[in-house]
């Protein structure tokens, strides 16, 4: 049988692959700066980790002590997370001074995934941008660095959607990748992680605390590698195979610990929809941020930052972790920009994934209104659009 050609789709300016909350904000920035935009989503839920990986605890927005250190899109989301669902944010609830409590709780909540997904879905189509689920990107179609178009595989069949400029929002900077660009793995403890409903739950719901009613259990490791199986070695993700040992593996040990209480205490309410990996992929930029960055002004930053595990910690994420030099037209956004090490750590979380996806939309967006591309761009431009809508540069 001959592999049928794909069918011709609709030109973007701006295509997004990947709905998670970077490729969300990127999409959204792109259309509100007035280009027409595309963002495609394998799966048929929005949001990725932070609502398909059941990853619900949006990672602080203020930096420990009682500044606030990120808004703009970001802002907008940890809002809209919780606009109909519980939530544990300090006292929300009407303007900044929830930030001036140093040495108390950060400026960050818990959230319904499965309702944040819903919301997610709505704010895009409030914000001009047209949404394809059930859509995988297989190839980007790349002459001498310029990204052209994306190769996708549908229900419908093969298709191609033709683009202006591609944001690769994947997670797993699958896209850059097979684009050629260079990248680094990331390597993983085994972490699964699920959400249960148990007597004790079930009663603080009937008193009406959803927060405390729907919790978070994790088998396998914590962020810091504790309760990682013996003898595993650190974890890569390149092939199904990986994954398929990766999800199994989790599925085994959260069994385990279920089994640990009796059947008619609790429940199982969802299962994770994609892996757990923290870090699988990330490009090599015009700049690598390793962490070493605290206090360091960039000129050509796309906004600041915190660090989520430590109170007082203050960068700002330069535009160059954004692209590679050789792929004008390609951007990367939120847990696959070019960071390293402890700046990886740093930059991977929600909120700066927002962050870094605003920041890639606004210049492709603004690449297009200038006549640009990543090389040219004007950054003083792109911080002062930045600022303009909102993004915070401490
Ligand atoms: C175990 C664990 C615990 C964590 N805990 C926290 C926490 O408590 N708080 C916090 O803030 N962060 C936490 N994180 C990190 C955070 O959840 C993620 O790093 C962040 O959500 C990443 O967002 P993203 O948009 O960059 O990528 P993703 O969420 O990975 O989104 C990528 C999207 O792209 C789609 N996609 C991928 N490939 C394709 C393709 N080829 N075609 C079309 N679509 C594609 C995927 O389906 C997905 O929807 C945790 C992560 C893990 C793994």
């Amino acid at each position: 049988m001959k592999i049928p050609e794909p069918k011709l789709m609709p030109a973007y300016d701006v295509i997004v692959v990947g709905g998670g909350v970077a490729g969300i904000s990127a999409a959204v920035a792109a259309s509100r700066k007035g280009a027409k935009t595309l963002l495609m989503e394998k799966s048929v839920i929005l949001g990725g980790l932070a609502t398909l990986g059941l990853i619900s605890w949006y990672e602080p927005i203020c930096d420990g002590t009682g500044k606030q250190m990120i808004s703009g899109i970001s802002e907008e989301l940890i809002r809209l997370s919780v606009r109909e669902s519980f939530d544990d944010l300090p006292v929300e609830r009407g303007g900044k001074e929830e930030f001036a409590r140093p040495n108390d709780i950060r400026y960050a909540t818990h959230y319904s995934p499965t309702i944040f997904a819903l919301l997610l879905t709505e704010y895009l189509e409030e914000n001009g941008v047209t949404l394809r689920l059930d859509t995988l990107a297989t190839y980007p179609d790349v002459e001498n660095g310029i990204c052209k178009g994306i190769l996708v595989e549908t229900v419908g069949g093969r298709e191609y959607f033709p683009a202006k400029f591609v944001i690769d929002a994947t997670g797993d900077a699958s896209v850059c990748h097979r684009a050629g660009v260079p990248t680094e793995l990331g390597e993983n403890y085994l972490t699964y992680v699920a959400h249960t409903l148990n007597r004790e739950g079930a009663a603080l719901a009937a008193e009406g605390d959803f927060c405390k009613a729907r919790k978070w259990i994790m088998a396998g490791a914590s962020l810091t590698g504790k309760g990682h199986p013996e003898g595993k070695g650190m974890l890569t993700c390149q092939t199904a195979d990986d994954v398929t040992d990766f999800v199994v593996s989790g599925g085994k040990l959260m069994l385990e610990r279920i089994r640990q209480s009796g059947k008619e205490d609790r429940d199982l309410m969802t299962l994770p929809g994609m892996p757990n990996y923290r870090k699988i992929r990330r490009i090599v930029g015009e700049y690598v941020f390793d962490g070493t960055e605290e206090e360091i002004k960039f000129d050509n930053a796309v906004g600041s930052m915190g660090d989520f595990r430590k109170r007082g910690k203050h960068y700002q994420l330069p535009y160059t972790t954004l692209y590679n030099k050789n792929f004008p037209n390609l951007f990367a956004a939120g847990r696959i920009i070019s960071a390293t090490g402890e700046g990886w750590e740093i930059t991977r979380v929600i909120p700066v994934a927002a962050l870094s996806g605003q920041g890639a939309g606004t210049a492709a967006a603004l690449c297009l209104k200038t006549n640009t591309d990543a090389n040219t761009l004007d950054t003083t431009l792109l911080r002062k659009t930045l600022e303009e809508d909102g993004v915070l540069f401490i």
